[in-house]
């Protein structure tokens, strides 16, 4: 079969490479229809996960077509239409049981190295690398689906790829980093970030009674969809203004209610040309520090507020205010999403039409095109905010 491989830093290639084949009674291979390139590739893409392998197949959210099944996945034939979430989960774990799946405690054959790295091991995810169990991911023809018996979906109409496809896990993710937050009617939820994980954030906080979403990002393109698709209140460019003078006079002074960090790792990262503003500083002869996404959501956290972190960080980050976090008696919650415990209630959200996921979908290309998708979507050229590919 084809597959997107990653061969380095900065480099993909779609081979030739082996079919997968059933090794566990509860896997079944997936003939995969639609596949998506993530903000959580681009981690990988740009070198920062130590443990990727040249060869190692890419790719997490994806859906496609049951072709073969284990003996002991009685719930899915073949011809099934399935959406495969992200985190690998035996569903049975105490991690599991209570509905923590993205910590399963089964489903990382290399746990080891992971608790080298982070003391424990959270669940094994497709294509992210052997840290993670060394699973082969979902941009490619076919793949092998573990705990096939109780992770994936079934799709059991017409409704078209591009509207469920996200459940596999941006919609989920944003969705679970808005339900941290502990909504009540009235809040202001800022967003950091307005990529496509950011986007469903800002609708999510929407869909739960935020009053004001403020969402927070230096390219114009992805804050005007955030206003008009997601349901963004207020815009903040990052590079034109202080995104923490902003928040203040966005909420008289007070802070937002809830602070969401869609962006992850690559914000304290030395990655590219500064940007614009730190250069404005730097003229005006102030010393500067790279916009921190999570030194800004805690200084600018209404007292009491929650901080929700759902972009993806590895090792360190320096330089976190735990002043400010203690005494102002703020609250942080974060995860990779349990992306098993939303299927069903989010699916409902689709076929209900509060909300049409595939909003973020800027690019369709095939597979063979994985390469250029990386690149567009990691420059963000042509306005690119979300690849889908067609295997
Ligand atoms: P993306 O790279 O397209 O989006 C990140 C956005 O953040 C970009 O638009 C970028 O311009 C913006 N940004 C960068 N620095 C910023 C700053 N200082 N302030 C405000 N905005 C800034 O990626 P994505 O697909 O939207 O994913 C976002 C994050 O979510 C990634 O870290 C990804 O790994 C993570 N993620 C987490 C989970 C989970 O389960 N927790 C699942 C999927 C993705
Ligand atoms: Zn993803
Ligand atoms: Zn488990």
């Amino acid at each position: 079969m084809r597959a997107n491989c990653w061969t380095g830093k900065n480099s993909v290639e779609v081979m030739d490479v082996p079919d997968p084949k059933i090794l566990n009674s509860r896997d079944a291979i997936v003939r995969i229809t639609s596949s998506a390139i993530c903000g959580s590739d681009l981690h990988l893409y740009n070198g920062f996960i130590p443990t990727m392998k040249k060869g190692d197949i890419l790719g997490h959210e994806f859906m496609g077509e049951v072709v073969e099944t284990g003996p002991g996945v009685t719930n899915l034939s073949m011809g099934d239409r399935v959406v495969v979430p992200f985190p690998i989960a035996c569903g049975t774990c105490g991690a599991c049981q209570q509905g923590l799946y993205s910590v399963c405690e089964n489903s990382n054959p290399n746990a080891p190295i992971a608790e080298k790295l982070m003391g424990r091991s959270p669940c094994g995810i497709f294509g992210y690398s052997h840290m993670l169990g060394g699973y082969p991911g979902g941009q490619a023809q076919y793949a092998r689906v573990p705990f096939a018996d109780i992770g994936p979906i079934k799709i059991e109409d017409g409704i078209p790829d591009e509207q469920v496809l996200f459940l596999s896990d941006i919609f989920p993710t944003g969705y679970m980093g808005a339900e941290l937050c502990d909504i009540t009617p009235g809040d202001v939820v800022a967003v950091w970030g307005a990529g496509p994980v950011g986007q469903f954030a800002i609708a999510s906080a929407k869909l739960l009674g935020a009053e004001r979403v403020i969402a927070i990002d230096r390219f114009d393109y992805r804050l005007r969809i955030a206003a008009q698709r997601a349901g963004a209140t207020d815009v903040i460019n990052y590079e034109q203004v202080s995104t923490l003078e902003a928040l203040e006079d966005i909420t008289a002074g007070r802070g937002p209610d809830a602070c969401i960090d869609a962006v992850g790792m690559e914000a304290h990262h030395d990655i590219g040309p500064l940007h614009a503003y730190d250069r404005a500083k730097q003229a005006a002869g102030v010393e500067t520090d790279r916009p921190h996404v999570l030194r800004e959501a805690i200084m600018s956290c209404r007292n009491g507020g929650v901080i929700s972190v759902i972009g993806v960080y590895g090792g360190f980050v320096d330089k976190f205010p735990m002043g400010a976090f203690m005494n102002r008696s703020l609250r942080m919650r974060t995860g990779q999403c349990h992306v098993q415990r939303y299927l069903e209630p989010l699916l409902a959200r689709v076929r209900a039409g509060e909300i049409d996921p595939s909003f973020v979908i800027t690019h369709r290309m095939s597979l063979e095109d994985a390469p250029r998708g990386y690149e567009m979507f990691k420059n963000k050229e042509d306005d690119c905010l979300k690849v889908v590919l067609s295997p």
